[in-house]
C-alpha cells in the first residue's frame, strides 16, 4: 500500500459538501493503493440527509415532467462526456477492468435517458364506474403520485449503473433519494452527486452518505420520514432490512446462482464465447452471473473442450489495462472464500478442468465439472470467477436442476427445438428465461428482478417507477 496524500471526500446533503466527523482510507482491491478519505457518516448525519430530502419533497412533486426529463437528459450526457472518468472510478476502487467499467457507463447513460423518457409518460386511467349500479354519472380516473423519501442502498458490483436504477425513476417519479453506496464504492456516489449538481437537480433531491451499512443501515430503513426502501445487494442483508422496513415499500433486488441449458445440436461455435463472457465478466461477481451450464449429453465433451480452451486464453491483470478480461475480486476474504469453495467441490468428487490458483487477489477462471448439487458453489450464490458444467440426459433433468435452487433471477436455454424452448419458458422458476442466450443478458428498460431469494419488485424504468409511486383515485359525481 502506498502512502501518497489522497482526496478527503464530503457527503452530499442538501445540495452543500459537508465534511464528517470519522473517516476511513478506501483502497483499490487490485492494488491496495489508497485511493480516498471517505467520509462515516453518523446517525445525527443520515437524519440529517433524510430530512433535506423530505424538504425538497414538494419542490420535486411540482416540478413539471418535462423539466424532471431535462434535469435527467442532461445528467445522461454530462455521464456520456466523462466515460473515460467515470470509467477509471470503476476500474479504481471496484477493480472492474477498463473496457467492462466503459461498458457500464454506457448502460449509466442508457438509464438516465429511459428514466428522462419515462418521466413523460408516468399516468393513470379512467375507470367506467357506471359498470356497477350506482356508479352512473360519476367520473372517475387515477393519477401516479410520488411516494416521498426514497432510501437506496446498493452494491459495489455496478456502483453506477444500478445506482442509476434507483435514482433515475425516483427523480423521473418525482422523490427524493438518500442514496447509501457499496463502503467499497462511495466515490462513483459522489460522482453522481457532482453530475447531478451539474444538470440542475435542486438540493435536497439527492443525497449521498457513506459508511458501514451494518452502522448507519438501521437509522435509514426505520426513520420515519422515508417512505421507500429500494436494495440491492445480497440475500441475507436484503432479507433482514425487509424485516425491519415495516410497511414501507420495499424493492429488493437480490443474488443468484443463474443457470444455463444447452440442448443437443446446438452450434457450440455459436455459442461458447458468449458463455464464457457470462461467467467471467468482472470476474463473476454480477447478479445473474453464468454460475452453472447444464449441457445434453450428447454434445457434452465437445462443449467442455472448447469452454475450456476459450477459459485459458482469457487476460488476467490490471483493471486499467483496456486488454484485461479478468482482474482482482473485491476483496481478500473473498478470494479465501472462493478458494474453499473450489476445494469443498472436488472434495465432493468434482474435476478441475481450468483454474483454481490465483495471483494476488485475481482468482484465475475456473471451470468445474461434475459437480454435486449440495456443493456451495452450485447451491450457493459464488460471486467469483467460477463455473461448474455438468451432463444431462434430458432437458427435464436439466430443468429440474436449474428450479432445485434457492435462488430464481434469469435462467437461459440454448436449443433449436421450439417446443423445447416454449417448454422451457413454461417450466423454469425464475424472473426471466432467456431463449438462446445466457441468463446474463440484461439492457436497461426490461423488467428485471427475480422469484424466491432472488427478490421481490422489478427494476427496468418504467417498472421501478410503478414502484416508487402511489396510487391515487378521484372521483367526480355529476348527479
Ligand atoms: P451486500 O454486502 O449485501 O451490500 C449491499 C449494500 O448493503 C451495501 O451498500 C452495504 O453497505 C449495505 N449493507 C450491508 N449491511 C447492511 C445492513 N445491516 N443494513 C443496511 N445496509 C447494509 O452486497 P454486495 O456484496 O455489495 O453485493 C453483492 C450482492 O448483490 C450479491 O448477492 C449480488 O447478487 C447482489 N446483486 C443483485 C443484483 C440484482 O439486481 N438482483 C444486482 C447486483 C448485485 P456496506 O458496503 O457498507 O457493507
Amino acid at each position: 500500500m502506498t502512502t501518497k496524500q489522497v482526496k478527503k471526500e464530503k457527503l452530499f446533503i442538501g445540495g452543500e459538501w459537508l465534511e464528517a466527523s470519522e473517516y476511513t482510507t478506501l483502497t483499490s482491491p487490485y492494488s491496495g493503493e489508497a485511493l480516498g478519505e471517505i467520509p462515516l457518516a453518523q446517525l445525527e448525519e443520515i437524519d440529517k440527509a433524510v430530512r433535506e430530502a423530505d424538504n425538497a419533497r414538494e419542490t420535486l412533486r411540482k416540478l413539471p415532467a418535462h423539466e424532471r426529463a431535462a434535469i435527467l437528459e442532461k445528467m445522461a450526457s454530462l455521464f456520456e462526456e466523462r466515460t473515460e472518468e467515470a470509467a477509471r472510478i470503476l476500474a479504481l476502487e471496484a477493480g472492474k477492468p477498463f473496457t467492462t467499467a466503459k461498458g457500464e457507463v454506457a448502460r449509466t447513460v442508457a438509464t438516465y435517458k429511459f428514466a428522462a423518457e419515462e418521466a413523460k409518460r408516468i399516468h393513470g386511467e379512467t375507470i367506467p364506474l357506471n359498470a356497477a349500479p350506482g356508479g352512473e354519472n360519476r367520473v372517475a380516473y387515477t393519477v401516479r403520485e410520488p411516494i416521498g423519501v426514497v432510501a437506496a442502498i446498493t452494491p459495489f458490483n455496478f456502483p453506477l449503473n444500478l445506482v442509476a436504477h434507483k435514482v433515475g425513476p425516483a427523480i423521473a417519479a418525482g422523490n427524493p433519494v438518500v442514496l447509501k453506496p457499496a463502503s467499497q464504492t462511495p466515490l462513483s456516489a459522489f460522482f453522481l452527486a457532482k453530475i447531478a449538481e451539474e444538470a440542475g437537480l435542486p438540493k435536497g433531491a439527492l443525497n449521498v452518505v457513506t459508511g458501514k451499512g451494518s452502522i448507519i443501515g438501521d437509522a435509514l430503513v426505520k426513520h420515519p420520514l422515508v417512505k421507500m426502501v429500494t436494495f440491492t445487494g445480497s440475500p441475507a442483508v436484503g432479507i433482514a432490512l425487509r424485516n425491519k422496513a415495516g410497511l414501507k415499500r420495499t424493492t429488493l433486488e437480490l443474488g443468484s446462482n443463474s443457470a444455463l441449458i444447452v440442448d443437443k445440436g446446438v452450434s457450440t461455435e455459436k455459442i461458447i464465447s458468449r458463455c464464457i463472457t457470462g461467467a467471467f465478466a468482472y470476474q463473476g461477481q454480477v447478479c445473474i452471473s453464468l454460475q452453472r451450464i447444464y449441457v445434453h449429453e450428447d454434445l457434452y465433451d465437445e462443449f467442455v473442450e472448447k469452454f475450456v480452451d476459450g477459459t485459458k486464453k482469457l487476460n488476467l491483470g490490471d483493471p486499467l489495462d483496456e486488454k484485461t478480461d479478468v482482474s482482482a475480486l473485491i476483496s481478500e476474504g473473498d478470494v479465501d472464500r472462493a478458494k474453499q469453495w473450489i476445494q469443498e467441490a472436488v472434495s465432493n468428487g468434482a474435476t478441475l478442468a481450468a483454474g483454481g490458483e490465483t495471483t494476488g487477489n485475481i482468482l484465475h477462471p475456473t471451470v468445474l465439472l461434475n459437480v454435486a448439487n449440495e456443493s456451495k458453489v452450485s447451491c450457493q450464490e459464488v460471486f467469483a470467477p467460477i463455473v461448474l458444467i455438468n451432463k444431462v440426459s434430458s432437458i427435464k433433468e436439466a430443468i429440474d436442476y436449474v428450479n432445485d435452487s434457492d435462488y430464481g433471477l434469469q435462467a437461459g436455454i440454448y436449443t433449436e427445438n421450439v417446443h423445447t424452448a416454449f417448454d422451457a419458458a413454461d417450466q423454469l422458476h425464475v424472473g426471466g428465461v432467456l431463449i438462446n442466450d445466457i441468463p446474463t443478458f440484461r439492457v436497461d428498460h426490461m423488467p428485471y428482478g427475480g422469484v424466491k431469494e432472488s427478490g421481490t419488485g422489478r427494476e427496468g424504468l418504467k417498472y421501478a417507477i410503478e414502484e416508487m409511486t402511489e396510487m391515487k383515485l378521484v372521483i367526480f359525481n355529476r348527479n
